[in-house]
């Protein structure tokens, strides 16, 4: 199997499409700057390239921005192949730059995180003005702290990273994430108007509205669980941070 598949989405913007380990990559061309979204499996960098260059008809180099979505290797463990700037959500670019392996789940790789770093901490509502399109920072914490969604206001598309997926699908809860901070964002989505999401895993979406909803039902039953799966083992009453112990979601 090929390591990504190239597909142009609407003007100016590319996915570059996985399977298996790593992400989706989302290639912006600006008329002020190029931008790309994450940069997914490092063991599958030579193939961005080599599509960038044969089937869009520009350099790796000439890509002047890369965004992160979130603290997950298998979405930043290319970036130390970019010498422009990296950037991430400061609750993200903590954990990179301090280069917790633990959040990032660099074992799941044997990924070496010793070089990783972030030029540019970004926070909710700072928006990259490219000219042709524009990124607004969303910040979505849940899956990760540092979760975010990056939204066109203008033609109303939205990067998901993990936080929306097709199908419904609630995403898992990691090591630095939260499920009530989860369906706070989802609620916080739902105030936008969206018409396409473009994931970082699975599918593109082009019902936002039903499957935001779909997951937000998800994580709410899921949130009962946990609540419960918490009572029972304490029936007393006052937890003890022993029983915070999460169910595997
Ligand atoms: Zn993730």
């Amino acid at each position: 199997m090929e390591d990504y598949t190239l597909k142009k989405l609407r003007e100016n913007v590319y996915q570059f499409e996985t399977f298996g380990r790593g992400c989706h990559l989302y290639l912006i061309l600006g008329d002020r700057m190029n931008v790309l979204i994450d940069t997914g499996n490092y063991e599958k960098f030579n193939s961005f390239v080599y599509l960038v260059f044969s089937e869009i008809g520009i350099k790796f180099e000439e890509i002047n921005i890369v965004i992160n979505t979130h603290e997950h290797w298998d979405h930043l463990s290319g970036n130390h192949f970019f010498k422009c700037p990296v950037c991430a959500h400061s609750a993200a670019a903590s954990k990179i730059e301090l280069q917790d392996e633990y959040v990032i789940r660099a074992k799941e790789c044997d990924f070496d995180v010793t070089d990783l770093k972030t030029d540019i901490w970004l926070e909710d509502g700072m928006i990259f003005d490219l000219g042709n399109e524009h990124l607004k920072i969303i910040h979505t914490p849940g899956h990760t702290s540092g979760c975010i969604c990056i939204y066109d206001p203008y033609k109303y598309y939205m990067f998901g990273g993990d936080t929306v997926f097709a199908n419904g699908y609630v995403s898992n809860i990691y090591e630095s994430g939260s499920l009530a901070d989860y369906i706070n964002s989802l609620y916080k989505l739902k105030t936008l108007r969206i018409k396409t999401i473009y994931p970082g895993h699975g599918p593109l979406i082009d019902n936002p509205d039903e499957e935001i909803d779909a997951s937000l039902l998800g994580a709410k039953l899921k949130l009962d669980e946990y609540i419960k799966h918490v009572q029972m083992k304490n029936p007393e009453g006052r937890p003890t941070p022993s029983v915070y112990e999460r169910p595997d979601y």
